[in-house]
């Protein structure tokens, strides 16, 4: 059956002089959780955000979401989108937050086209970025066989030949995770491997891996999917050529905190530190998904979490 928004709330006025009850920054799968559960708790919420989907429209194949046994992430995206729409719950979308300030015990978000909004009660749900190679054919090929998540997207790769790019546990657990599958593993490493030797010698076992240390990526080269990577020695102009049918980069991952970093705590990964309510250091700003300190980066982790910030966000303002 087709989904239908209603059209009175399809496009809700979004206002300037207005103080909410709650902002949320961000309308990943963390955002629009937290915004439907705004709304069932009737908190007049403004939702600002760059996208709508956020990471998970990057997701060929989603299998680790409950009640699909498979989803595309943009599938995903457009059920979570369409369900925050049956609510008569703002969207700026399109906007980018440039800072979020405390004034007198309220909150201050300022977008990138000069605009200001006020709010009781924050909820930062910003998610992250992965950190790029910046390599020819790296963006055009992402979905095509350039991958970012072993967890996610290992099994796309069965009896395949792929490489993982990057030296510390994230990248050889995602060498790990690819030994299930793939045939052979390519593990590209720019010095030498700084990941737990236990981790190293569990992919030694697999017989499947082969560590290529002192390499770093020259360009990933494929026309409709990765068909090859070259590359090429860190001391000297060695040049080597792999063929491979994908490429898994864990060279880490940025968190977008920038607008935030004066009025909340980060650790050292530069995610927002928050407790298991998801509340921050700043009483009245709570944070979710792949943004904080929460150790797992999934879809159902940040929606979940989502909903965890907005039911403290709930209790911190009708108790203040
Ligand atoms: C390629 C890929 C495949 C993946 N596959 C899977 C999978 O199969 N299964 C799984 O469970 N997980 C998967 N993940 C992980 C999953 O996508 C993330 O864990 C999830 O999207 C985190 O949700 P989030 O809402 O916390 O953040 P995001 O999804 O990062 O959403 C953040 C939102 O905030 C917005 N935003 C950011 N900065 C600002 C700003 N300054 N102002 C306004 N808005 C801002 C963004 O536009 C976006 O809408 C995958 C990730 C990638 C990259």
């Amino acid at each position: 059956m087709e989904f239908i928004i209603p059209e009175e709330i399809k496009e809700m006025p979004v206002e300037e002089d207005k103080l909410y009850d709650l902002i949320i920054i961000g309308a990943g799968p963390a955002g629009m959780t937290a915004a439907v559960y705004a709304a069932r708790k009737k908190l007049d919420t403004l939702v600002i955000s760059k996208n709508v989907g956020g990471q998970t429209l990057l997701a060929s194949a989603v299998e680790t979401y409950m009640g699909y046994q498979f989803i595309t992430g943009q599938e995903l995206m457009r059920k979570f989108e369409e369900q925050v729409r049956q609510f008569p719950i703002p969207l700026l979308i399109g906007e980018e937050v440039k800072k979020l300030s405390v004034q007198d015990k309220l909150f201050a978000v300022l977008t990138s086209n000069g605009k200001n909004f006020k709010g009781k009660a924050v909820i930062i749900a910003s998610g992250r970025r992965a950190r790029s190679l910046k390599v020819p054919r790296e963006k055009e090929l992402i979905g095509r066989g350039v991958s970012y998540c072993a967890t996610c997207d290992a099994p796309l790769f069965a009896g395949m030949v792929v490489a993982v790019i990057g030296s510390g546990n994230p990248a050889i657990t995602a060498v790990n995770d690819l030994t299930k599958y793939a045939k052979k593993i390519h593990s590209i490493v720019r010095a030498s491997v700084k990941a737990d030797p236990i981790l190293v010698e569990k992919a030694e076992r697999s017989g499947k891996v082969e560590f290529l240390s002192g390499y770093a990526v020259k360009e990933i080269r494929g026309e409709d999917k990765v068909e090859r990577i070259v590359i090429k020695g860190i001391k000297g102009d060695e040049e080597v050529v792999l063929d491979v049918g994908g490429v898994f980069i864990d060279i880490g991952a940025i968190p977008n905190v920038e607008f935030a970093r004066d009025v909340v705590k980060l650790n050292e990964l530069k995610e927002i530190e928050v407790d298991c309510d998801c509340k921050t250091r700043a009483a009245g700003i709570f944070a979710a998904g792949d943004v904080t300190n929460a150790p797992e980066k999934q879809i159902i982790v940040a929606a979940g979490e989502g909903a965890k910030a907005t039911l403290s966000a709930y209790h911190y303002l009708i108790e203040s």
